[in-house]
């Protein structure tokens, strides 16, 4: 964020480097139920950044310290694979992905039904393959796809996208330049039936006037993200209903 660059990131017809607009979201591929041996899984991709998201549980509680005996933990581990990045990253667990883990689980705990599992964890794993800025919103649009395809009760999927800031305009959806050289991002997931956000993070400076208007913009996004989540789900029950009816020809 807010290093210099010669790059036009926005051209005078409103053109960002992809060939999108301000309010343009970059394409998203959505498919759930890709792992066999996961109870529930999802792949994602948002332009470049590709991710896969694995669900165990509910299970036993490990370390048995943390369970609650009034409802089920959602534990979560954000992982950058060394390749998804230009530079190869360094292996494992740092400052960033536990952050990641930590804010996914507490936006996953908002929908999920934690109260039927009493003592249970609900383990999400997400993977990133490929990354190009927007990573931490593919990862959670993936892990509620793939909550929702292990079957756990859930009152509602969350989608997630951000907003940002780049060349002193709110842009959606920043991709890898835009959210070096750009002012300000802001990831947010929501919960669509009624709207409450469950994820707001904020890197850089906005306007007050600015930042109302990302929030709007990932707001309206967020609900094309949820139909793309819905139908996934809805292409993935409809395989499995075929595969039930050839096995019992
Ligand atoms: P997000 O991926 O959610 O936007 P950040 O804003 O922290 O999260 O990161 C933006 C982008 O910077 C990532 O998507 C990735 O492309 C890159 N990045 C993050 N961490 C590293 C790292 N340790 N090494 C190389 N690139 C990284």
């Amino acid at each position: 964020m807010s290093g210099h660059t010669d790059m036009v990131l926005v051209d005078e017809n409103g053109m960002r480097i992809d060939g999108r607009t301000a309010t343009e979201h970059r394409p998203i591929k959505i498919e759930a139920g890709v792992l066999k041996n996961a109870d529930g899984s999802a792949y994602v991709e948002i332009g470049k950044n590709k991710v896969l998201a694995a669900v165990y549980g509910p299970r036993e509680c490990h370390p048995r310290h943390l369970q609650d005996p009034t409802k089920a933990i959602v534990q979560c581990k954000y992982n950058m694979q060394a390749f998804s990045v230009s530079d190869r990253k360094r292996p494992g667990t740092d400052r960033r992905s536990i952050e990641i883990s930590k804010i996914t689980a507490e936006a996953l705990e908002n929908v999920v039904l934690t109260e039927l599992y009493p003592r249970a964890s609900i383990d999400v794993y997400i993977e990133i393959l490929q990354a190009n800025a927007g990573t931490r919103c593919a990862g959670l649009t993936a892990a509620s796809v793939a909550l929702a395809d292990a079957g756990i009760p859930m009152r509602d999927i969350v989608p997630a996208i951000a907003a940002g800031k780049a060349v002193g305009q709110v842009l959606l959806d920043l991709n890898k330049e835009e959210d070096n050289y750009g002012q300000a991002d802001v990831p947010i997931a929501i919960v669509p039936s009624t709207d409450e956000i469950v994820l707001l993070q904020m890197d850089g400076n906005m306007t007050r006037e600015e930042f109302d208007r990302a929030i709007g913009m990932a707001m309206n996004a967020c609900h094309e993200v949820y139909d793309l989540q819905k139908d996934a789900l809805k292409r993935r029950y409809s395989a499995n209903k075929t595969e039930e009816a050839e096995a019992d020809e």
